[in-house]
């Protein structure tokens, strides 16, 4: 979600004629889009905002640092760094306050006469979604659908940094992925902090009714051409039956799940605050992978997670009920994180008493469960031949994602003669996987398929 910020934040600053530079010693701006979910991306935050700080004072140069993201609005943070960061400004008030930043500071920008009020500001409660933003990917874009959380789970700091749900209007949602696809974007990934609590304002006919998460994307899925829809993330209590239907039916929604368990305990999913329990999460998980199997039996699917290791108050028996739903579900990935206590939320209060050393024995055990059915799950691509959209080339290979996501490295040859081709990043590419390994595919392109199967 930062990511897709970002590119609303540097779309606007170019509309505001400020150009970026690689130079950072060069930059009389430098914005800052802070992510608080961790300890170690708020440290990280830190050190930058301190080493540019140094250049700063070093350099006797004007240089304007702002502070965005998830860490704004936190008073310790300000206080913290109340003498090097020049404005702290939440993410969806950014566009007002940068432009009021710039009325009163009209020397950093040579002239007030060079600060534009967009045309498209609104003043609703996230008006800056509406900033037609600059995709840094051309065949991939992020396209938010809600933003903010209401569910308030212990750990977690998203509801105090970004507030309360907000769902875009799928009119403005469509509207934005029509102009993306027109422009040759080939993947739609649908953002949302709890995507499938998505409830937006749909206009039909005469009326103006909301519409559900499944409903967007049966919306989405009718837009013509050959495009993919993938989303994140998304929280199993909202996971609904008609949600579950939608994505085994559809032909454009990736065939991937990322389903959070954060922990397997019912003890410790209740002190998070989850909603669920493990048995009703592996009810939910089942649900999944049937309509899978009725829908799409002869299409590989996959399916990931994030768990927290060393919630507060988690036993060793505890984590082991991590390590149980993980053998059942047979993940293809999962996000581990060693709980970190956040400022201002309920777990924050608890005692953080699983030492350090412990979370990390914890996340290695988890992880050599994941390895092994990782490389399971991956064995069963081998010999089939699938659709990829192509990432990027490094060297002699290419790097592309299946339709169920998983990473795939192909091995340039004979067959395909670059000189002639041209690159084949952001293109579908049909290729013969060979090789499975425990966190990617490999392939090569099928012998006489080369020219056949290469979509513009
Ligand atoms: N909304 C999603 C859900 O319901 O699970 C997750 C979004 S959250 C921004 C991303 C992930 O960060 C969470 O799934 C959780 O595993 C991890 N996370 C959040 N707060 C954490 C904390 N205090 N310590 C460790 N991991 C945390
Ligand atoms: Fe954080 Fe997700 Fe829980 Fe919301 S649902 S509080 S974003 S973990």
């Amino acid at each position: 979600m930062n990511e897709s910020d970002s590119e609303r934040i540097a779309s606007f600053l170019e509309s505001q004629k400020i150009k970026p530079t690689k130079d950072i010693a060069k930059a009389n701006f430098v914005i800052f889009n802070t992510c608080g979910i961790r300890q170690m991306a708020e440290d990280r935050a830190y050190g930058q905002i301190h080493n540019i700080h140094k250049l700063k004072v070093e350099s006797r140069k004007s240089k304007t640092i702002i502070l965005t993201g998830c860490l704004a609005n936190r008073k310790d943070v300000q206080k913290r760094l109340k003498d090097k960061v020049d404005l702290f400004c939440e993410i969806k008030d950014f566009q007002k306050e940068f432009i009021h930043f710039f009325y009163c500071h009209p020397e950093l920008v040579s002239g007030s006469d060079k600060i534009k009020m967009p045309k498209q500001v609104r003043h609703d409660k996230f008006s800056y979604l509406c900033i037609t933003p600059q995709y840094s990917n051309p065949h991939t874009a992020y396209v938010p659908i809600m933003t903010g959380c209401n569910n308030f789970c212990s750990y977690c700091v998203v509801p105090y940094a970004r507030g309360r749900e907000v769902s875009r209007s799928s009119k403005e949602i469509i509207l934005e992925i029509k102009n993306l696809l027109k422009n040759g974007c080939k993947e739609i990934i649908l953002l949302g902090q709890n995507v499938n609590s998505y409830h937006g304002a749909c206009n039909m006919k005469h009326e103006t009714k909301k519409i559900n998460f499944a409903e967007l994307l049966q919306l989405i899925e009718k837009i013509p051409g050959h495009f993919w829809i993938s989303f994140m993330s998304s929280h199993p209590k909202d996971f609904s039956k008609e949600l579950i239907e939608t994505i085994a039916q559809s032909k454009k929604i990736c065939e991937h799940i990322h389903l959070p368990l954060q922990a397997g305990d019912n003890k410790i999913l209740l002190a998070m605050n989850r909603k669920y329990t493990a048995e009703k999460y592996l009810r939910l998980m089942e649900k999944i992978k049937s309509a899978f199997a009725k829908y799409k039996p002869d299409e590989l699917y996959s399916i990931t997670t994030d768990i927290i290791v060393g919630f507060p108050g988690e036993t060793k028996k505890q984590f082991l009920e991590s390590a149980c739903v993980m053998k059942k579900v047979d993940y293809d990935l999962v996000y581990f994180g060693q709980f970190s206590p956040r400022p201002g939320t309920v777990a924050y209060e608890m005692k953080d008493n699983v030492s350090k050393d412990e979370k990390k024995k914890r996340e290695f055990f988890l992880n050599e469960i994941l390895k092994k059915t990782a490389f399971e799950n991956n064995q069963k691509y081998i010999g089939k031949i699938l659709e990829v959209l192509i990432d990027k080339k490094d060297g002699s290979n290419y790097f592309g994602r299946t339709h169920s996501l998983k990473n795939v490295k192909i091995h340039l040859t004979p067959t395909l003669s670059l000189s002639r081709r041209g690159s084949l990043v952001g293109k579908f590419v049909k290729v013969k996987i060979t090789k499975a390994n425990i966190w990617n595919l490999e392939a090569c392109l099928p012998v006489g398929m080369a020219k056949l199967d290469i979509k513009p």
